[in-house]
């Protein structure tokens, strides 16, 4: 009898694993919260550290969806009762599936600026995150809030991760990274504007990342600051005054910008509370779903027969998690072929 799996979670990771398992033979369900596939990988404009338009990536992994997947959008599970080796999985409009086996791929949420209110997101009409700004490349419209371009754009990394006030003591892994890349596009954008990127430690760990930040430096000029923001206020005109300290130096620091960009990192998207209590999954202390473990079953669970992949596990860029959702179908494979009739 032809196996059934449910993919929780229309993201990247969700449609390169859906898109396998029915190309083997398997009659898969892909349920996604939102209206449409893509995930956050949808959102972005061109992608580190190559520039290849994000669009390029989602269509491609998109094509590999065949027909025969049964993909339910607005949607999500509410409820999940285990007969043995099976699932039935109660959804959202009161439906029920029946499956063999689940793999969730829920991915992340970016963190809300709003949560840090001394870096005036929401308040100062200059201040955008680096999501907003991704929606600005896109639309080629790089402007401050009164129409004129930036003369003098800072970059404020670790926004909401390595901050214990927020309770995200980890570190999100790619914003130092699109930092650079956003930092690159400004100056080619504006090659007079001052830009300058305020770190507390620099995080280069993928291939070309640190050629990448090289280039930032050295073809772009763009200034990189080792020093944490304490506070941002805005003057008159609307330019941001930033209050920092140079840590390499030990000396405070008074910068005034005409936009501040803060990086805002991932978490754990705040459904997964729900979800985990549905599949009776565990999380760990920074909320993401927690595998079997670490090394060897990390697309296990606790949960037999279900599955997990992508950055619903931690902050993965987007090959750790393309590979991520390859390396769960054939755990999932292994799964259906040794456990189930
Ligand atoms: C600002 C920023 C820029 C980035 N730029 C790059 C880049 O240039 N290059 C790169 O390699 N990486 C980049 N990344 C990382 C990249 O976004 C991730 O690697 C990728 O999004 C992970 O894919 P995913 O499918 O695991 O998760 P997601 O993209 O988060 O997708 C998860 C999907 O699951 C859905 N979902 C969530 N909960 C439920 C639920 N309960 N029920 C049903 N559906 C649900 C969501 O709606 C979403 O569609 C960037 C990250 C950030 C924050
Ligand atoms: S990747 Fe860089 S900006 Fe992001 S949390 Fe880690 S150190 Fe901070």
């Amino acid at each position: 009898m032809i196996k059934r799996v449910a993919v929780i979670g229309g993201g990247i990771a969700g449609m390169e694993a859906a898109g396998l398992l029915a190309s083997r033979g398997y009659d898969v369900l892909l349920v996604e919260k939102e209206q449409d596939l893509g995930g956050n990988v949808a959102k972005w404009d061109r992608l580190f550290p190559s520039k290849t338009p994000a669009s390029d990536i989602v269509n491609k992994i998109k094509l590999g969806l065949s027909p025969s997947i049964k993909v339910l959008t607005n949607r999500t599970v509410t409820r999940m009762i285990r007969n043995n080796d099976n699932f039935a999985l109660l959804l959202s409009d009161e439906t029920l599936e029946k499956v063999d086996a689940i793999l969730v791929t829920t991915g992340f949420q970016v963190f809300d600026a709003l949560r840090k209110e001394e870096y005036g997101y929401g308040i100062y009409d200059n201040v955008i995150t680096s999501v907003d700004l991704e929606r600005m490349f896109a639309s080629k419209k790089v402007l401050c809030k009164n129409g004129k371009e930036p003369k003098c754009v800072a970059f404020i990394h670790c926004v909401g991760s390595r901050d214990e006030k927020v309770n995200n003591h980890y570190c999100s892994r790619v914003c130092c990274i699109t930092a650079v890349k956003q930092a690159i596009e400004m100056k080619e954008l504006y090659p007079t504007a001052d830009v300058y990127c305020f770190y507390m430690d620099l995080r280069m760990f993928g291939r070309y990342y640190e050629d990448f930040y090289h280039d930032a430096q050295a073809k772009y000029s763009v200034s990189f600051v080792r020093g944490r923001l304490s506070e941002a206020g805005e003057t008159h005109d609307n330019k941001i005054v930033l209050k920092a300290e140079d840590t390499l130096i030990g000396k405070p620091l008074k910068v005034t910008v005409d936009m501040l960009v803060l990086m805002t990192g991932m978490e754990s998207p705040d459904t997964t509370e729900n979800l985990s209590a549905c599949l009776e999954l565990e999380q760990g202390n920074d909320r993401f779903i927690t595998p079997a473990d670490p090394y060897i079953h990390n697309n296990c669970t606790h949960r037999r027969g279900i599955f997990v992949a992508g950055a619903c596990t931690a902050p993965k860029n987007i090959p750790e998690t393309l590979a991520d959702a390859r390396s769960a179908v054939v755990a999932i494979e292994d799964y259906l072929f040794t456990y189930t009739d």
